[in-house]
């Protein structure tokens, strides 16, 4: 059945998701607060575009073994398209380290260990035009989900839709038939859905990992 699909957020998981539901012949559309990228290049987006929802933008990224074999597998041209822009791919054995490479022994399933790296910027902007050519999916930027829609029956909720703002401006009502919460590990909608009596459990593990990031570029020859 066809549906009208509603997502919040079009970061990589929003933007995964529609590429995921769009094979469904379904009517959907994303939501995102944050503007639109910059006509261009990975590169502009990496200067020019304001991505305050994602913090970690200017950092470099990878996606990992299952992500990279699933894309490679259903998403082939989305994969070159990545290639193209400069992302790099790193196998098993490339990771191996030094002291380890001696005792090495390839493993068949090896092959499926490998990392796709690049910088997020790259990587979403990419993957973000790839997706708003889908003539299924709309993406529409500066449009803030403020609050769900629903209806409340025998304390079961039902969403039928969300309450958007575009650009602080005034809020509207949009239906859907599904809605997808994508907008991040600060989404609101635990405590949307909480407040109407949900329980939402939430799990936290903490990463122990920080990282710094300098980028460096090289000199054209002409410098
Ligand atoms: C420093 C750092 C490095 C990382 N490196 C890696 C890595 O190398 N590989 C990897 O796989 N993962 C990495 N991660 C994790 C990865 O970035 C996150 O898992 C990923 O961004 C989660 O995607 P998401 O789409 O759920 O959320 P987000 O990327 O946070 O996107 C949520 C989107 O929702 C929008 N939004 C929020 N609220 C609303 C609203 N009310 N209305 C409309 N839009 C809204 C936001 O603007 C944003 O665009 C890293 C994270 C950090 C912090």
């Amino acid at each position: 059945m066809k549906e009208n699909i509603g997502i919040v957020g079009a970061g990589i998981c929003g933007l995964s998701s529609a590429l995921a539901l769009s094979k469904h012949d379904n009517s959907i559309t994303i939501y995102e607060r944050d503007s639109a990228p910059p006509a261009g290049s990975p590169d502009e987006a990496f200067f020019d575009w304001s991505r305050r929802g994602a913090a970690q933008f200017r950092h470099p990224h990878a996606f990992l073994g299952v992500m990279c074999n699933l894309l490679q597998e259903n998403y082939p041209e989305l994969v070159q398209k990545l290639w193209e822009a400069g992302a790099r791919k790193i196998s098993f054995e490339e990771m191996v380290p030094d002291e380890l490479k001696k005792a090495y022994v390839p493993q068949p399933d090896d092959k499926q260990m490998w990392l796709l790296m690049c910088r997020r910027a790259t990587m979403e902007s990419v993957l973000r035009k790839y997706v708003e050519e889908i003539p299924s999916i709309t993406i529409l930027s500066k449009h803030e989900v403020v609050a769900p829609e629903f209806e409340l029956r025998d304390s079961t909720i039902s969403l039928q839709g969300l309450q958007v703002r575009e650009n602080r401006g005034p809020v509207r009502s949009v239906s859907h038939d599904l809605i997808v919460d994508a907008s991040g590990r600060n989404s609101k909608f635990p405590k949307w859905l909480g407040d109407l009596g949900a329980t939402i459990s939430e799990e936290r593990e903490d990463a122990e990992i920080v990282y710094y990031t300098k980028h460096y570029q090289l000199k054209k020859r002409s410098e």
